[in-house]
Order: structure tokens, then sequence, then C-alpha cells
């Protein structure tokens, strides 16, 4: 079946609805899929741009303690005048080296920009004040006459003036002290560490920023992620809601009709209409083809009465709904000699003429059958008084048209037994209306009888 000649139908398709939401799902899909690779990374910058925020603040620790820790050690052998001071300040510039280390460690993140340029000065400066601070380390060395080989090669290389080689031991002394004391050496100091400070500020401002700007951008991700979620919640409810409205309900009902043997609701989706449409059109034919084999079988097809079967259904029918009613046994009186005199053919015409005025002379609420070769019956309903005499007057009707024919065919007689009933179809009225029948039979045939106490088959 292929819907031919049934209406073009209209409405959503199941398809296309699933097709739509495939590809809905799909973008959603992938772009959560985006966003969880996308929130991984912006995490790994997170932390990674947290580490160097960590490394940047050790780094700047150690930077000023460096820078401190020398002054410290030069100040201290000024005053003290303990070689071990000296020691100290040659290991940090030498070994240790925290302020080069951090500078080191800042290249990598911070080299071109302005404030690490400005670091870099700074620091040369640093290294230049240096020059005073063992300056002065080698007057006191000189002071304390302390023997060259044992001084660091850094103080070795420094020579005094001839000035200097003039002063006493006190003046030398003096005279180192007010180097790494001094106005100058303060000031110098003061300005190298304000350059380092404004340095490190503006670093740790970009150090911030960017940790804070990786930080929103992980945030705004993990926002669309969630929203996307939210969608594809929505999305997955929608989907559901689809499949309920679209497939599920009209599954129902259309199953509904099926069971219930009714024709299907067109309604829904394009493929439910479809089907119904289709559904219809094969109902409709075997509904058609069902009633037909119902007629075939209840009806005699020479004569277009009922038959056998179908008058043992009426017969049923009566018995269960009772009330008052009769039944005529009507045989053909001699057929035998019809169907050898005149033929078969002629016979039937006879049996044809025979149920055509059974139906024409009996009420539409009659029902007239052929329940055998040359016989029939008629039930009677809706019984009224003088109903004896109403029969008795049609089949004389009957007979005389028949025993007079104006049609060709040869004239014939009936003989009519009958019976009546106050319970619907009884088990004996058959029986009644066929003993009656007999004794018409046996007393000349043509004519009708009713049945009477004592008539037996
Ligand atoms: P009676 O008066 O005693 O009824 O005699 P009858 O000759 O009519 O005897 P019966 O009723 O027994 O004969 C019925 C005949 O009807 C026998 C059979 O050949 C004939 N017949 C049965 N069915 C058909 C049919 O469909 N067409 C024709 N033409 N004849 C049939
Ligand atoms: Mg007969």
């Amino acid at each position: 079946m292929d819907g031919k000649g049934q209406k073009p139908v209209k409405g959503i398709r199941i398809s296309t609805v699933n097709m739509i939401m495939i590809l809905i799902s799909c973008v959603l899909y992938i772009l959560l899929i985006t966003a969880t690779i996308r929130v991984s990374e912006q995490y790994k910058n997170v932390h990674s741009s947290m580490d160097e925020y960590i490394a940047f603040e050790e780094n700047e620790a150690f930077l000023t303690e460096g820078s401190a820790y020398l002054t410290e050690q030069v100040r201290l052998y000024t005053v003290t005048l303990e070689p071990e001071y000296m020691e100290n300040y040659f290991t940090e510039a030498n070994e240790s080296k925290r302020r080069e280390t951090a500078l080191e460690n800042l290249t990598d993140a911070y080299e071109g920009d302005q404030a690490y340029e400005y670091l870099v000065e700074a620091l040369q400066h640093s290294n230049d004040l240096m020059h005073d601070e063992i300056y002065a380390m080698r007057l006191i060395s000189e002071a304390q006459d302390y023997p060259e080989e044992s001084l660091p090669p850094e103080v070795q290389e420094v020579g005094l003036s001839d000035e200097d080689q003039t002063l006493g031991r006190d003046e030398m002394i003096q005279k180192a002290r007010e180097i790494v004391f001094g106005t100058a050496y303060q000031d110098a100091k003061a300005r190298i560490l304000a350059s380092v400070e404004s340095s490190m500020k503006s670093m740790h401002e970009v150090t911030h920023e960017k940790m804070l700007g990786n930080a929103e951008a992980l945030e705004s991700t993990m926002t669309m992620q969630r929203r996307l979620v939210s969608i594809l919640f929505v999305e997955t409810v929608a989907t559901f809601l689809l499949i309920i409205l679209l497939i599920i309900k009209p599954l129902q009902v259309h199953v509904n009709c099926i069971k219930e043997e009714k024709m299907m609701e067109v309604t829904g989706s394009y493929e439910f209409k479809y089907l119904a449409l289709t559904y219809n059109d094969i109902f409709e034919i075997k509904n058609a083809n069902e009633a037909m084999l119902r007629y075939r079988a209840e009806h005699d097809p020479l004569t277009g009465i009922v038959n056998r079967g179908g008058f043992e259904q009426l017969k049923s029918m009566f018995q269960m709904k009772g009330g008052a009613l009769g039944l005529l046994i009507i045989d053909v009186d001699k057929f035998k000699l019809i169907n050898d005199g005149y033929g078969h053919e002629v016979g039937d015409q006879v049996l044809k003429k025979v149920a055509g005025l059974l139906k024409s002379k009996f009420r539409a609420t009659d029902h007239p059958a052929r329940i055998g070769g040359d016989e029939f019956a008629v039930i009677l309903t809706g019984l009224e008084e003088e109903m004896g005499a109403v029969v008795m007057r049609k089949i004389g009707e009957i007979n005389d048209l028949l025993m007079h024919p104006d049609d060709g065919l040869p004239p014939v007689s009936l003989s009519v037994g009958s019976a009546f009933s106050e319970n619907g179809f009884t088990d004996d009225l058959y029986n009644r209306a066929d003993a009656a029948l007999y004794e018409v039979k046996k007393n000349g045939r043509c004519g009708c009888r009713f049945y009477e106490e004592g008539m037996k088959h």
C-alpha cells in the first residue's frame, strides 16, 4: 500500500524534527567539549600564573635581602673591623649571588618590559656602589694591617692613593666608615632602592594583572560551560517531550483505534497522518470485504434472499429476543417434475420467482429465507390479530399468481405449514410448522395450514 489516491498529507515530519534535534545536540556537545578543553587549558594558565606570582615574590625578596645583606656586612666590617664580615660580603657577592639569581629568574618573565630595564639599570648602579664598598673594605684592611694575601682578590686589586697612604690608622677607619655611612652612600643606596621598588611594583602589577586576567577568562568560560549544560538539559527535556508528543501519544491513540476496531484519527505528525490515512484505506477495504463475505455466507446466490446459514442466525437471534412470532415452512409442489419437464434452468427461474413473491407479499419486517432446494421459510414478526387470515390470504394470492403465470414459466403451487409462538423462536416451532406442512402435502398440496395439536411429522 503506497497511499495512492490519498490526499496530500501535511504536518511536521518526525524525521525532520529528529534531524534538527540531532544537529542541535551535536552543536551543543561540540561547544561543551570545546569549553571543557578551554577550561582545562585556562586552569593550567591560572595555575602557572599563580606559580609565576609566587616565584616573583620570592625573587623580590631575594633581590632586596641580597642587597641589604651586602650593605650590612660592609658596615659591620667597618664598625667591628672583624674580617669575617668581609668574608661574608664576598661569599654573598660571589657565591650566594642572591641578587643575580633573582635577576636571572626574572629575565624569562619580564625581559623586554620597561620595568625590567630599570631594574637592570638599578642593579648596575648597585654594582657601581660595590666599588665604594670594596674601597672602604680596603681602607679597613690597610688600617688593620692585614697581610695582602689574606685579602679577597677584589680588595687586593684596589689601589690606595698617595693621600690615603699618608692617613693614619684611625683616619683610614674613619674614612671607610664615612664612605659606607655617609650621606652620599645613603642617598645612592636610597635611589637604587626606590628605583628597584618602583620597578618591582610595576612587575608585581603586570604579574597580578596576568593572574587576574587568566582567572577572569577561566570564570567566563566556566559560566559559558554552565550555560551550555543548562541548554543541553532543556534540549534533552524538549527531546523527551517531543518524543511523547510526536510518537508515544499518537501511537497510543492509534493502538486504541486498532483495539476498538475504529477508523484512525488523522492527527499528529506527517508520518502518523500518512499511517492513519493508509490504515483507514485498508480498514475500509477490509470492512467492505468482510461485509461482502458475511453477505455471501448468509445469502442464497440464486434468489438473493437469506440462505440456510442466515436462517439459523435469525433463529438464534429470535430465540434470544423472545416475543411473539410466526414461522412458515414452504415447499414447492412436485418441483422435480419442473426440473425434469422444463430443465434445471427453468427450475431455477421458478425458485427465483417464488423468492421474489415471498419478499414482495410479506412485510419488510418479515424474513423470507431459502432453507433447502425447493424449500423456503418466512419468519413473521410484529404479529397482529387476524394474522392467520392475513397469512392465508397472502399464500392464496401467491399460489394464484404461480398457478396462472404470465411470464412463460410453468405453473407451480406452494404447500405451506405454519406455526406461532409467544416466546420467540422456540425449539419446537420449526417441527410444528413442518408438521403442518406435512399435513398439507398429505392432503393434496397447494395450500396453507396452521399447526394443530396432534399433527405429527
Ligand atoms: P413434493 O411435492 O413432495 O415436494 O415433490 P417434489 O418433487 O418437490 O419433491 P422434493 O421437494 O423432494 O424435490 C425437490 C427437488 O428440487 C429435488 C431437486 O432436484 C430440486 N432442486 C433442489 N435444488 C435445486 C436448485 O437449486 N435448482 C433446481 N432447478 N432444482 C433444485
Ligand atoms: Mg417439493
